[in-house]
C-alpha cells in the first residue's frame, strides 16, 4: 500500500458522512481528525482486524507496542517528540501524553480569545495529520523526515493554510514561528461568524 493509496482510502471511504469542522484546515484534515477520533484511520492493527495478513502488529518504528491509532498518533516516540515540539512552540507547559480523543477534543488552554482556540484546534489537527502521513512514509519504506523537519513542516503548512483561509489577516511569519498565540486575529479579519 502506498502513501497515496492510504490517503485515498481515507477520503474515498468517507463519502456522505458527517464530519467535524474547522475552517482553517483543508477538508482532508477535517476527515482525518473525525476518523482518528473514531479510530478509523488505516493502521496495521485496523488492517489486521480486517483479516489482512500481516507479519506483525508491533510498531514498525519503535517496535514498542501495537500499532493502534493512539500509538501511531500519540504514544510512539516518533509522534510524542513532535507533539512536545508543538507544545513548546505554543508555549504550553504540557508534558503528559494523552490519548487521541483528548487531542481532538474541543477544549482549549487559551481563554483570551475564542479565535485563538480555533487556531489551536487547527494546529492539533494538522499536527496529527502530518504525523500520520509521515509515519506512513516510514512504515512503507519511503524516504522519511526527521521529527524536527516534520515540526518545521507543521509550522509551514499551518501558516500556509491559515493564511489562505484568513485572507485579510496579517500573519507575520516571524511572530508565527516564535509566539503564535500572540498573533492577533479579529473576527472580521478571519471571518469567523
Ligand atoms: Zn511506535
Amino acid at each position: 500500500m502506498s502513501v497515496r493509496t492510504d490517503e485515498k482510502i481515507l477520503i474515498n471511504s468517507f463519502q456522505n458522512q458527517e464530519t467535524i469542522r474547522n475552517k482553517f484546515v483543508p477538508k482532508k484534515v477535517e476527515i482525518f481528525a473525525w476518523r482518528s477520533i473514531r479510530k478509523r484511520i488505516p493502521t496495521l492493527v485496523e488492517l489486521d482486524k480486517k483479516s489482512i495478513n500481516l507479519d506483525s502488529v508491533r510498531c514498525p518504528i519503535c517496535d514498542d507496542d501495537l500499532k493502534t491509532v493512539d500509538h501511531a498518533l500519540v504514544f510512539c516516540k516518533f509522534a510524542s517528540e513532535i507533539w512536545l515540539q508543538v507544545f513548546k512552540w505554543w508555549n504550553l507547559n504540557i508534558t503528559s501524553i494523552f490519548l487521541v480523543g483528548e487531542i481532538f477534543k474541543d477544549t482549549s488552554p487559551f481563554t483570551s480569545s475564542s479565535n485563538i482556540s480555533t487556531i489551536w484546534e487547527a494546529i492539533k489537527w494538522i499536527t496529527g495529520y502530518l504525523i500520520w502521513k509521515n509515519r506512513n512514509r516510514k512504515v512503507f519504506g519511503k524516504k522519511s523526515s526527521s521529527t524536527s523537519m516534520i515540526f518545521n513542516n507543521i509550522q509551514g503548512k499551518s501558516y500556509e493554510w491559515i493564511y489562505t483561509k484568513a485572507k485579510k489577516s496579517k500573519l507575520d511569519w516571524h511572530i508565527w514561528v516564535t509566539n503564535p498565540a500572540s498573533c492577533s486575529f479579529t473576527s472580521r479579519q478571519i471571518g469567523i461568524g
